[in-house]
């Protein structure tokens, strides 16, 4: 059930990239950081083009709402190559042989669920019930409101972030605040990020944090544009210059290591983030790229294994799904957007596919079907 190949196969392959910025921010191990190879590459989208080609001009003065950031994504998305060849595109026979310095375990993650109260039972249950159940220890749920009943049904660990309960910018940057804030705490080596949509392949994600150190400067995730974002600079100067930077889209979940996370601090840490976030007045996750790639001038390491339900999830391929490291479902227009994979449940009985990739990988919970061989639903 689970792939048997090791390590290295599924990591994105780092290839060598000239650092074009100096670093001003102390030693820093980023000119290592490797930038995914794009084996589906035809339109050159997720490549490390940063700075170059066509940006988009993200409009300052709106109440920006993060769907909306979004909707403008979609677009581009969904005229990327399907995700072929992740892991097949392995090139060079020496990672093969790669084994992490220091063995990573799923207790070092912190993974941080982004919720909100109206959702606890529509989306958080499942999750709940599926992949969080497997690191029950190291995932925060963090919320907006009170719900002791699921707190002591489930045992889970959730976060009242008392920030606004509403879809704006603020309010998901205060959450985002708290996320950054309470993985400082944890002394955790490692901060993920993932919404209440996405559902984590927990060792496909071990696995690719093993093939760095957490002291290195690492952001790993998935642009949703195919060129990065350009906003006025008003932290380091008045806004009268524009920057460009890349971003990972937290709809498809994004992780940061514990050495460039303490770097992020001066901006990040104990009510910064909202700061930062309300001068550049772009999205949470746009602050996240903007702190490491502009201030701190980290690049973002472009990986295709974490998805958002901006891209055509029936395009994933049926025999990679289970080893993607976040899968989502859904979407503002299309409900049926959803990871092709058959198992124990029919579209009806799991309509956004995860009980089933659950039980794919967890063929023991008590709960999943006991699969023949060739069941089809
Ligand atoms: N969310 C939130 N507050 C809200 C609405 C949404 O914290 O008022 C969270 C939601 O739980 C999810 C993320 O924001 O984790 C993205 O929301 P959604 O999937 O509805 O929108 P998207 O931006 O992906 O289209
Ligand atoms: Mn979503």
């Amino acid at each position: 059930m689970r792939i048997t190949s090791p390590p290295a196969s599924l990591v994105d392959l780092p290839q060598p990239r000239p650092q074009v910025r100096p670093a001003q921010l102390g030693p820093s191990y980023h000119t290592r950081v490797p930038v995914v190879s794009v084996s589906g590459g035809a339109t050159g989208l997720n490549g490390s083009s940063a700075g170059q080609g066509r940006t988009t001009k993200i409009e300052l003065t709106r109440n920006d709402h993060l769907s909306d950031d979004h909707s403008s994504t979609r677009e581009a998305d969904s005229k990327r190559s399907p995700e072929r060849g992740v892991l097949s595109g392995a090139k060079g026979g020496e990672l093969s042989e790669y084994r992490p310095r220091d063995s990573l375990d799923l207790k070092d993650i912190f993974i941080a669920v982004k919720t909100t109260r109206k959702y606890h039972k529509t989306r958080l249950e499942l999750l709940i019930q599926t992949w969080v159940s497997k690191a029950k220890e190291q995932t925060y749920i963090f919320t907006d409101g009170e719900d002791k009943e699921l707190w002591m049904r489930t045992g889970v660990n959730i976060i009242n972030t008392n920030c606004s309960a509403a879809h704006t910018r603020q309010a998901l940057c205060c959450k985002m605040s708290v996320e950054y804030d309470k993985f400082i705490e944890s002394q955790k080596k490692w901060f993920c990020h993932v919404d209440d949509d996405n559902y984590v392949i927990l060792p496909s994600l071990l696995q690719v944090l093993s093939s760095y150190h957490h002291s290195q400067d690492v952001y790993l995730g998935r642009p949703s544009l195919d060129h990065p974002i350009e906003a006025a600079e008003r932290v380091k100067s008045d806004g009268s210059v524009s920057v460009k930077f890349w971003f990972a889209t937290g709809g498809a979940g994004f992780c940061i290591s514990r050495g460039l996370a303490l770097k992020m601090s001066p901006w990040a840490s104990l009510g910064n983030f909202i700061s930062t976030a309300e001068k550049i007045r772009l999205p949470d996750d746009c602050t996240i790229g903007y702190i490491i790639e502009v201030l701190l001038e980290v690049t973002l390491t472009h990986t295709h294994l974490f998805h958002s339900h901006l891209e055509n999830l029936q395009k994933l391929p049926t025999n990679t799904v289970l080893e993607q490291v976040t899968l989502s479902y859904g979407g503002f227009e299309n409900r049926r957007n959803v990871v092709s994979i058959a198992g124990g449940f029919s579209l009806a009985e799991d309509p956004t596919r995860f009980k089933t990739v659950h039980c794919l990988l967890n063929s023991d919970t008590d709960w999943c079907p006991k699969l023949k061989p060739h069941h089809k639903d």
